[in-house]
């Protein structure tokens, strides 16, 4: 399978200059008292303040139309956006889901009206969204979802259901949610999604503690939800081919191997310079590099309009597999109980983390299912 070449932007191209911008506004922009450990927390760290600043500074909604709040800037600079908000470890998380992937769904398939609704918002940074697909027996298996919007008399939707590991529920405006809309003899027919505004009545939000003890995650379930007639996104139908879409802007980004790139500068700065730890570090540079190289490839492919869902599942599954040997590769090299404060504590807070990045997005065997079906193996 060919994976073609986009270059990765070289230190002192036409990007070097965004690069520099990014750095320069995260010198000003993370918040005060920002520790190592916060920092570890990467992509999952929820800071409000810090994604209104980051719209402000036009780097929320970079590939979209002025017409809705974007900046009309390539994929590629985007993801020179991302690197470097990943490699400082930023506290993204509360704009993280909306620019990824809410807002292309809302570009490609929303009306005119939500588009123009919502896109500025999700640009500014104050707008947020959480993903509304797993339920308590329907992870996988998608489309065993049970969740279902019943069209009323009056044009109207009432919701009923439960989703289950919706993260950051609590702390957004909106859910996109996939639900079944009328029984089907295909398995993968009948469903559609929904804009859900999650102030609603009906909706109750309850935490659900991940291995820490922190709250990222919550089950949201719906008493009769009554939706208003234009909270359908797409086509009534359409849901399954939506969501697919919607699956491949999730997987698709650098967060799915730079999100323990925090470690790998801690252990830089306090292993001994020894042969070994040398070596290692050289070995899972190469690996970072490659990763790297193939995640611009699909950032390019989606630049060319085209849909890298095949990519984007090889570099996810590749990705977590980095991920997850990352701690365990270095701790030879540099035992963390013999090491600083914050070398340890990160150590310790992606160590815990590890194990859910072959989950969170599509577990392994999903995506080496996919990937076995794209090459044609079965
Ligand atoms: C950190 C994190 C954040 C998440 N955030 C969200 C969110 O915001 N919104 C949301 O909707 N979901 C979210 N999820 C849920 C996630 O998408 C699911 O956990 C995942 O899809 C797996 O579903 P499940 O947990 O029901 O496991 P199951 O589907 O029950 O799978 C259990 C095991 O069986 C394996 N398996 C299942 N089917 C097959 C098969 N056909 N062939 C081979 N093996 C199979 C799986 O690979 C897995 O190892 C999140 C999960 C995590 C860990």
């Amino acid at each position: 399978m060919e994976l073609p070449e986009f270059p990765v932007p070289p230190a002192a191209g036409p990007h070097a200059a965004l690069r520099a911008e990014v750095r320069a506004f995260l010198k000003t922009a993370l918040p005060r008292g920002f520790s190592e450990k916060d920092r570890a927390q990467s992509w999952t760290g929820f800071d409000a303040g810090f994604s209104r600043a980051l719209g402000a500074a036009g780097f929320i909604g970079m590939t979209w139309s002025p017409d809705y709040g974007g900046h009309g800037r390539s994929f590629v600079e985007r993801q020179v956006v991302l690197e470097e908000l990943l490699a400082a470890g930023a506290p993204v998380a509360a704009h993280w889901i909306a620019d990824r992937q809410s807002a292309p769904m809302i570009l490609r398939n929303g009306t005119e009206a939500q588009r123009r609704e919502i896109l500025p918002k999700i640009a500014a940074g104050t707008c947020y969204f959480c993903i509304g697909m797993s339920e308590p027996d329907s992870g996988s298996d998608l489309a065993s979802a049970r969740s279902r919007a019943e069209r009323r008399s009056d044009g109207r939707w009432t919701l009923s259901g439960t989703k289950l590991w919706t993260t950051y529920a609590h702390k957004s405006h909106y859910m996109i949610c996939f639900c079944r809309t009328s029984a089907s003899e295909v398995r993968h027919g009948g469903f559609s999604q929904f804009l859900v505004d999650l102030s609603l009545p009906g909706i109750t939000i309850r935490p659900v503690r991940d291995i820490s003890g922190a709250h990222h995650f919550n089950e949201v379930h719906f008493d009769e939800v009554i939706l208003p007639e234009d909270a359908l996104l797409g086509r009534e139908g359409e849901g399954w081919a939506q969501v697919m879409a919607e699956l491949s802007f999730e997987r698709s980004g650098p967060e799915r191997f730079l999100s323990s790139f925090p470690l790998a500068e801690a252990f830089l700065r306090a292993a001994p310079d020894t042969e070994e730890s040398r070596r290692e570090l050289g070995r899972q540079a190469a690996h970072l590099m490659v990763l790297r190289q193939m995640s611009h490839s699909v950032a390019g492919r989606l630049q060319a309009g085209e849909r890298p869902d095949l990519h984007a599942a090889i570099v996810k599954d590749l990705g977590a597999d980095f991920e997850q040997q990352l701690p365990e590769r270095l701790r030879p090299c540099l035992n963390p109980l013999c090491a600083d404060d914050s070398y340890r504590e990160t150590f310790d807070h992606i160590r815990q983390a590890a194990p859910s990045y072959s989950l969170r997005g599509g577990t392994r065997e999903i995506l080496r299912g996919i990937i076995a079906r794209g090459l044609g193996l079965h």
